[in-house]
């Protein structure tokens, strides 16, 4: 069984979402036998965030750096007083904009994150003059275009792929996530091979999300992507997106049982 989480979230400061402190899960973590906890929280930075829903999302680039500067030396901290080995990386939504791009490489210069998790919670039109998150679809207007939110959420599936391609991550997560807010549809089949073909070309690491377990009975990606990716040899690890002590692990041994029933080889870790 696999005795490492690198996708975990806290409420450092009140600001991120996790429900526990940093402290409570590296202290669950230790108590569950795991060699590691990896600290992953939302680095969410774009220009053009609508931060009226949500506070953590950020559109001040010295702002996202001074709260996770802090964060970062408050869990290195807290990692100090433990025996568990305690990584920081953060989980860093992707844009493909030049200026959200040279924004980006400021904050990794900054920050000292020991790894980046590969994520996309946006549906975008392609200037990103409009991104709206997952869970904020339910703010729009009853009246809001429905075809240029169409082309929004083929926008957030081309960012997955580019995502991949921009070799800015360790591995990436939750791949299939956006089913969760926004109906699966055959068309879609080709932006989930897309995302095969980008992951396989690279061998680009990413990850079985089992909170997925929770919400559709399923994990991301789904079983097909990822008995394809396994065929092809492409790295994985398993990860809980754990944001309360009580996720940390979880379901992590149907996982296992599904990557041994689909014969995958290649695992990966940090370490
Ligand atoms: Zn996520
Ligand atoms: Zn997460």
């Amino acid at each position: 069984m696999q005795d490492f989480t690198y996708h975990t979230h806290n409420n450092n400061f009140n600001f991120f979402d996790g429900h526990n402190s940093a402290e409570e899960m590296i202290s669950r973590a230790e108590e569950m036998g795991f060699k590691t906890i990896g600290v992953s929280n939302h680095l969410i930075w774009h220009p053009n965030v609508d931060t009226s829903h949500e506070p953590m999302f950020l559109a001040d680039i010295d702002k996202a750096i001074d709260i996770h500067k802090r964060s970062i030396d408050l869990i290195r901290e807290v990692g100090s007083r433990h025996k568990i080995n305690v990584l920081v990386g953060a989980e860093a939504d992707f844009f493909q904009s030049a200026e959200w791009r040279r924004g980006f490489e400021r904050l990794q210069k900054a920050l000292d994150f020991d790894y980046l998790i590969g994520t996309n919670h946006f549906v975008m039109n392609k200037d990103e003059s409009f991104i709206c998150n997952l869970y904020h679809l339910k703010y729009l207007p009853a009246d809001f275009d429905r075809d240029f939110l169409a082309e929004c959420i083929r926008g957030h599936w081309r960012n997955v792929v580019e995502s991949i391609n921009s070799g800015y991550y360790d591995f990436m997560a939750h791949l299939d996530y956006c089913v969760i807010k926004i109906p699966d549809k055959p068309e879609y089949d080709e932006y989930r091979w897309q995302i095969i073909e980008a992951l396989d070309k690279r061998k680009q690491p990413f990850e079985v999300n089992t909170s997925g377990y929770n919400r559709i009975n399923e994990q991301h990606p789904n079983t097909w992507m990822l008995k394809e990716l396994c065929k092809r040899r492409v790295p994985t690890l398993i990860s809980d997106d754990a944001h309360h002590v009580e996720q940390i692990g979880q379901h992590f041994e149907r996982a296992e049982n599904l990557l041994k029933e689909l014969d995958c080889q290649v695992r990966f870790s940090l370490e």
